[in-house]
This record gives C-alpha cells, structure tokens and sequence, in this order.
C-alpha cells in the first residue's frame, strides 16, 4: 500500500475535496487551477491533523519530510529561499478546516525572517521600517500562536513605544523603535515561555505548523463547533495551508483588501469591500485602522480595478455562489489570497439567490436549496418601529440586521455569565476579538467603536444572525472602569442600550421594535418553493387575528385552533369556572350556554379570516384545573378573609382598618368592606364575611376534588368530552352553527373538527354520535347541509398502535408530537427541558432536544405505523402534523418522506415551513436522480 501523502502543492491538490484540503487549502487549489494569480503555496491536509492527535500529539510519519520536499519546491517556484539572507522567501501559515469557522484558527505571517535575514531584507527591499514591521508582526503572531504567550504584553509595548514616540498608529512608529519592539517581544517570549524564539526559519515553520494543529483543540474552536453542532462527519481537523507571502505594506504602491463579490448586506450585484493601501491583511480584518470602501480603488489603482472586476465575475462562475476573497496588491501587481462561499445576511441570501437564478448562474432548484431555513429566520428579526420619534445617540456601520435591546456589558464574559441568566445584554467593545466567541453567543447584539464591515465582529455576528453596529467612533469605551462615553453622557454597565444592525443607529434605553416584512424577492422565491413543494402548510392560530397573520405569510389554512385559549379570555374566565364548580347540572348547563355565543362568534371569526381554506378546531383538551386558582392562591386568601372575620368580630368594622389586611387578589372581587361586617339578609346572625368565607371554602374543597396527581395524564381531552357530554356538545353546536351562519351569509367556511388525546377507537365513536346528533338538529335549525370533516389528533402511543380501527371512524389525523415525544419518552416536557435535557444533549446522549427535532427513530416510528396502519383501511386519509416540530426544517423533511399531507407551525414559522418542505422535495428528487444515475452505488445495496 502506498504510504498516506500528507502534502498537496495548490497545483495538485483536488479542488473538490474539502474534507480532505479544508475550505480554504481546496479554494487556493480551485483558484490556482483555474489561472488566478495565486502566490504559489501548499496544504498540509486534514488527514495528517488526525494523524497527529491519534499519535498523541506527534506529527505522522513522513510528514516533515514532505513539507521539505515543498519547500525545496517554493523555492524553485518563486526563485528565492527560504532563511537566505539573499531574496529570502517568507511564507504564511493559515489554518483551514472543512466548514470555515471564521477567526476560529490562527494564522502566523512572515515565517522564514530572523535577525539577521531582516537586516538583509530591509537593505534588499530599500524600506528598513517595513522588513523591521514585518519582523515584528511575526515575532508577535508566533509568540501569542505557536508559545502561547500572553497578547497583552505584547499590545502593552506597542503601545509604550507609540507613547514615547507621540505616533498615533502603528505605521508611523520609526525603525529604530520598531527594532526596540522587536527586541522587547524576544525578550517577552524569553521571559514568559522560557524559550527564545527561533531563528531556524524550518523550526519556525514545524512549530507553526503545529501549532495550527493544536489550535483545533482550543477553546474557541471546540466552542464554535459545539455551538454550531459541526459533527467529524462534517469537519474533522484542520488543514494547514503554507503560503508565499505577499506584501501589500512595502508602500502605497501596495494595498490589501476584503471583498465581495456582491453586497453581503442587501444582495446587490456591485463589489463590495475595504481596503487599506499600505498595509497586511490583518489590519483590515482586526478593524484597527478603518478601511476605505473598495470603490475607491477605482480611482487610486485603476489597472488594479479591472483585476478585481474580473476576479468577481470568474469566482462566481466557478462556484456559484458568491464569494468572500482576499486580496494583496504588491507594488501594483494583484494576488488572490483565498476565497470562500461569503456568509451573508438573509435578505441578501434571498436576494443574490433570486438574480443569480435569473442571472443563469443558478437554476431554480439550486436557488432554493441554497437558502439554509436559518438564513431564513434572520429575516424573521425585529426592527425598530419607524413610528418611534428615538433620537440616536450615536450611530456606526450597519454589520448585520436586527434591532435588540439589553444591559450594556463591557467583557464576553459578562455577556456569558448574565446572558445565561435570561438577561437581555448588549455587548459593547472597542473592537472583538476570536476569544470573544462565548459572548457572542449569549448577548443579544454587538457593538463595537472600531473596525469595518468586514471586521471580526461583523463577519462572526453576520454568520449568528445577531443584529451588530461597528466602527461607531462616536463611542469612548474604557473597559477597565466599565464605562463609555458617548457624546458626554456616561453609559455604564447594566445600562440599557437598543442597536439597529440594519442602520448603524445606537440609542440610549429600550426602543420599541417592530415585526418584519418579506420584500419581492422573498416573496418570489417562496413562489417557487411552492410551486415546488408537495407538503401543504397550514399554521396553528386561535384567533382572527393570529389566522390573517398566518394566511398573509403563506399558510393554506389552519392545522390546529386550540379552543382552551379562548377560555382563558378575561370575560370567559368566570364563566368556565362557574362551569367548574357548578352545584348542580342545571347550574353546569346555565355556564356553558353562555359560553356558546362567545365561541361561535369566535369560530365565525377565524373561518371568515380563513375563507375558502380549511380551519381544524379542536375541541376542548387541557384539564380542567388549568381555569381555576391554585390550591396555594386560594389558601392565602382564606387566610385573608379569617383575618378580616377576626378583626370584625374584635369590633373593628371601619373600612380603612379592614383594607391593610385584605389580600390585594382578593380585593377586586369583594363587596365594598363597610358591608363585610353586616348580617346577610335573611340568615340571622350570619355575616358577609361568614358567607364568603364559606364560598371560598366551597371552592377550595371543589379545587381539591378535581386536582389530580398527574392532570397532564389525567381527566383532560376526550375523555372529559366523554364524561361531561354537556362540554362537547356546546363546542361542536358553536362550530357547526358557526358554519351555516357563515354558509346563510355565502362565506365558505372549510370546518374539520379534531379529538384530542385519543387512545381508543371508542372514545371516537362516541364523540361522533355528539357530532351526529348536534349535525341534525343545526341542519334543521338553519336549514342547511353542513359539509365538515372529523378527525382526531394522534399524539398517544396507543392511537399510534391502534391507528386502524382510529382511521375507520375518522378523516384526518393531525399527529401531536409535543404530547406524542413526552409520551414516547415518558419525559415530562417542562421537566425534561427544565433539569437534564440540556445535559444530556451536551454529553451526546441524545443528539438534539426532542422536543424541538422530531426524534425519527422513536416518535418517527411510531408515526410511520400510524400511517401506514391508517391508510391500510383508509387509503384517502389526510394526515397532518401540529406539534412544534411542524416548523422544524428536519422534521419537515421527515414529514415529507413519510408522505403527510400538511404540517401546521406558528404563523412566524411559515415561511421556514414553506422552503423547508420545497427542499425536502427537490432533495428527494435528487436523490432519486442519483440513484438512477449511479444505479451500482453502495447505499442501494441493503
Ligand atoms: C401536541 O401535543 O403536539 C399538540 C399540538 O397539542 P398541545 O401542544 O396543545 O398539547
Ligand atoms: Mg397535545
């Protein structure tokens, strides 16, 4: 067997194969193949980062020897050497691993220079500051990366020599100070790590190179991919990619840029980008000295222009996609540095996906496969309401959408230790750095004084869809004393800021924010997704209101109306509860008969708002204790009322004297408190407050009669319909009464009545001859026809199993898999999400929360049985699904490949819902095409 090749030369390595070259080491290959100016270079692959951890820490066999041999290679190439003080050949060392993780690894610049090689250089080159620069950087960028020594010490003597020498910005610092830096830095590295730095520029490269390595087990990296669930399968270990370097800060014939090749903030088809003239490219993306918009380069290196115009039109040709790349000009001569898919925000995902289809560079497929549903959600976001008359304070660039609102923090850590407390924070720097990565994560938005569009700040908040401002130079930050200055007024942690990361605007307090708007473009893509997807989308909604919200974003009608919601209105609270604690059944008869009209005029309003679309309500579910007080509340008040008694009986009848004691839940509900004292007419020598003492109690000893060890599992749903009929009458009379209302007024109202908590096939059979019976006496009433489907909801285990003799009695099931995952589990939800769930996902117990992706192998068994157990009798039985997971793109996706019908989400999650199942379906058909293509291919072999 041949021996494992660890090195690829760009001009070798498969620009296909990023798991192996990583991202960025397959882009260089890409861009070398395809003639781009490329400073010539090589990648050590992924393969040999693994080899490296599974040999404890140690470079592979052969490795070294390899990246030798493309050194020697380099050399030729470029006609200069490595370590020679005669054309010396520097080279950089960039990390890279398959998903780009921005600033996530380190990279080390100007390998190859010592003290003596520098000397040589400067004279070489003419330009001492810069050779001395240069040194310095890599003394730096080598100390903090590949010996761990601490940033600050660093930072701390750049600053001093800039004080002593009263320079503003690095690039003013003279020679003579620049070789002091350079000589302080040694000796930090000396002092702090106990090792001098290496002049051997090959030990500089073999440690950088390791160090590239270890920086896949750092923190920060480690984070990010927890963060973002990157699985091995989907990147494992770094490349390390070796590169010539390239200067663009030998002088202001030189330059080093950031670009686009469109807007990654609007989508518009125009370059977009900074640039620095004089200056590395980690100036530009470290935002410490603010860029200037690309366009200018048109008119400051004109020919240089024309090389970016065709750089752009080639990249997107290549890839399809649009580009993020790097760029060096080198005394006027332009190189590519690397490129990758660029991270946009979703209006421009949406938009750049529309014109390329239209454009021919995508098809309509590609286009929607291309917008990931998280993308979509950024388009969900807030934005501040425009009818607010909020003054800005300050205002910065505008690095990614969204308004947010939080307490002002100055350190990540901060923005870790509150925001995991549920607190709203803001985090707030001069600039932002990698390790900085667990504060993004938590805090609702970033705002930093510093840097560009293309800063780390930007790019890192862009990828997370938090809103982020930067570069609002307005804003003095000192974060040792925790404080900012912004136009004179004192901003100090805890504070509360509002960011519009559209805008760039910054303001003092909460604003208040506004929901979104789809533009055409999103508009037209949904379009086409519809036209692509076979699943329909129907939303949850309980009112008119929350139906014409669901029916404007695209929803095909209602999956799931829960009547419970509209119990709980302030003006049918008290009727329920008289319901409840009904004395008799003619009381129980008297509440619910005022409920009626109040529902019907309810269903009226949703089916009018869903015209023409079908509305599935369902009939009561939760338990009835759920409208009533707590045990605890009810208590206190007793308490309360005893206390009053007591205090009267003590001859203290004055209503000022009473009020202190009065519990203020109670308060509402009394008579006026100069009565309490007086006797009830008719029943001598009893008190008001006797009287309502004893009601109180009544209503305890009722509360206690129905509380249930575990309501969740106990007299709720059918089988309460099934034990108070009187219940389920009343909501299938308003239903049906409502519909031929509507049918009298010419209004299609499309009715599907749903059971939920159904277990077995009778429950349904007797909640059907309710339906029955109340069908007939409407129709006569009204004299109408009534045209409705009955379902039920399938959301026990044992509905699943017995799903054929359910589908005899009914049309339709809606699967609700937030009671089927608890039941599937046998977790509580609330408890589950509450104490271990979050450690069991962290650990790798379950690969995600259940209850938020649908779990396929149990809950979707289950399903799959139901169906195919349903259809079996009921070949035309529609199946939907109206748990959470209905607006959950994988399960989406598992919905369609069972073959449902419809899933049903929140009206916000329409749209998601609407590509999710478009995707799902054109993956599907890809799929198949492949499978039809490459008929021999392992996976259709079982
Ligand atoms: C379900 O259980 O999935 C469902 C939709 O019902 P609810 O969330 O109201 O229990
Ligand atoms: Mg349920």
């Amino acid at each position: 067997m041949p021996a494992t090749r660890y090195v690829f030369p760009f001009e070798e390595g498969d620009a296909n194969d990023k798991q192996l070259l990583g991202g960025k080491g397959a882009g260089l290959a890409s861009m070398t193949q395809m003639g781009l100016p490329v400073p010539p270079g090589f990648t050590v692959t992924t393969e040999a980062c693994r080899q490296y951890y599974a040999a404890g820490q140690r470079f592979p066999e052969g490795l070294l020897t390899e990246v030798h041999t493309a050194m020697k290679q380099l050399e030729a190439k470029t006609g200069k050497r490595f370590g020679s003080s005669e054309d010396p050949l520097f080279v950089s060392v960039r990390s890279g691993a398959a998903l780009s993780m921005p600033g996530m690894m380190d990279t080390i610049l100007n390998l190859g220079m010592n003290d003596d090689v520098v000397e040589a250089f400067a004279r070489a080159v003419d330009n001492p500051r810069f050779a001395y620069d240069a040194y310095r950087r890599l003394i730096q960028g080598f100390g903090e990366i590949a010996m761990g020594a601490e940033e600050k010490r660093f930072a701390r003597i750049l600053e001093t020599a800039k004080e002593t020498q009263g320079a503003k910005y690095d690039h003013e610092l003279s020679i003579d100070s620049l070789a002091a830096v350079c000589a302080a830095y040694k000796k930090v590295i000396a002092d702090d790590m106990g090792v001098v730095f290496p002049q051997d520029p090959m030990k500089q490269l073999e440690m950088a190179i390791e160090a590239v390595f270890g920086s896949w087990m750092g923190r920060r990296a480690v984070d990010y991919r927890r963060e973002f669930k990157i699985t091995p399968e989907m990147a494992n270990g770094t490349a390390v990619n070796v590169q010539t370097m390239v200067f663009g800060n030998m002088g202001n014939d030189c330059a080093t840029g950031v670009a686009f090749t469109r807007d990654p903030g609007t989508g518009e088809n125009v370059l977009y980008g900074e640039y620095l003239t004089n200056a590395q490219g980690e100036d530009v993306v470290a935002g410490i000295r603010t860029p200037k918009p690309i366009a200018e380069l048109q008119n400051e290196m004109p020919e240089n222009w024309d090389d970016l115009q065709k750089v752009r039109h080639t990249l997107e040709e290549r890839y399809h996609e649009v580009q993020d790349f790097e760029f060096t000009i080198e005394r006027r001569k332009f190189y590519m540095l690397q490129t990758r898919n660029g991270k946009m925000n979703a209006a421009a995902f949406v938009r750049t996906s529309r014109e390329m289809a239209e454009e021919g560079l995508l098809s309509r497929e590609e286009a929607l496969l291309r917008i990931s549903p998280a993308h979509l959600e950024q388009l969900l976001h807030r934005r501040i309401d425009p009818s607010v008359d909020a003054e800005p304070i300050a205002s910065g660039l505008p690095a990614s959408p969204g308004a947010a609102s939080g307490s002002v923090v100055f350190e990540a850590d901060d923005a870790e230790a509150r925001g995991r407390t549920g607190e709203s924070v803001i985090l707030v720097r001069v600039e932002t750095k990698p390790e900085d990565i667990h504060g993004f994560f938590q805090a609702k938005g970033i705002l930093t004084s510093r840097g560009g569009k293309t800063s780390h700040a930007a790019v890192v908040a862009r990828g997370m869809g938090k809103p982020c401002v930067v570069g609002a130079e307005d804003i003095l930050i000192d974060d040792r004393e925790k404080v900012a200055l912004i136009k004179g007024e004192r901003v100090r942690e805890g504070d509360v800021l509002t960011i519009d990361g559209g805008t760039g605007a910054v303001y003092v307090g909460e604003i208040q924010t506004v929901d979104p708007e789809f533009g055409p473009e999103m508009k037209t893509l949904l379009d086409w997704a519809d036209t692509a997807r076979r699943l329909g989308i129907r939303a949850n909604a309980d009112t008119p209101e929350d139906a014409a919200k669901a029916r404007e974003m695209g929803a095909e009608g209602i999956g799931l109306c829960r009547t419970e919601r509209m119990f709980n209105a302030a003006d049918r609270l008290p009727i329920v509860r008289d319901m409840i604690l009904a004395r008799s059944e003619d009381e129980r008869r008297q509440a619910i008969e005022k409920l009626r009209p109040m529902q019907k005029a309810d269903f009226k309003g949703i089916f009018k708002a869903m015209e023409g679309l079908p509305v599935t309500i369902r009939l009561l579910d939760p338990p009835l204790h759920e409208f009533l007080p707590s045990i605890e509340s009810l208590l206190l008040q007793l308490g309360s009322l005893k206390r009053v008694r007591d205090h009267i009986a003590a001859g203290e009848t004055s209503p000022e004297s009473i009020a202190p004691l009065v519990d203020p839940a109670l308060r509402e509900s009394l008579p006026p408190l100069d009565r309490l004292g007086r006797e009830v007419p008719g029943a001598k020598g009893k008190l008001v407050i006797d009287e309502l003492i004893e009601q109180a109690e009544a209503i305890l000893q009722k509360v206690r009669d129905i509380t249930e060890v575990n309501p969740m599992l106990g007299h709720r749903g059918v089988r309460l319909g099934i034990t108070v009929p009187e219940l389920y009458s009343m909501q299938i009379g308003a239903i049906l009464e409502a519909v031929a209302e509507l049918t009298r007024e010419q209004v299609n109202a499309v009715c599907e009545i749903m059971v939920p908590q159904v277990t077995e096939p009778q429950e349904l059979a007797r909640v059907n001859e309710l339906v029955k019976d109340v069908r007939t006496s409407v129709e006569s009433e009204y004299g109408v026809q009534l045209d409705f489907k009955f379902g039920t909801m399938i959301e026990a285990v044992r509905a699943c199993i017995r799903a054929r003799p359910i589908a005899e009695i009914t049309e339709f099931f809606s699967f609700g898999t937030n009671d089927l995952t608890q039941a599937t589990f046998s977790f509580s939800r609330e408890d589950a999400e509450q104490k271990f769930l979050p450690a069991y996902v962290e650990m790798g117990v379950l690969p995600e929360n259940p209850f938020e992706s649908l779990d396929i192998h149990g809950v979707g068994r289950l399903m799959k049985l139901a169906v195919e157990s349903g259809r079996a009798v009921k070949p035309d039985l529609k199946v939907g699904i109206c748990g959470e997971h209905g607006g959950h793109p994988r399960s989406i996706e598992f919905c369609h490949t069972l073959g449902l019908d419809y899933v049903s989400c929140s009206a916000f999650r329409v749209p998601i819902a609407r590509l999710a199942a478009a995707q799902a379906k054109l993956r599907e058909e890809r799929r198949s095409r492949e499978q039809r293509e490459h008929p021999d291919y392992p996976f259709n072999v079982m």
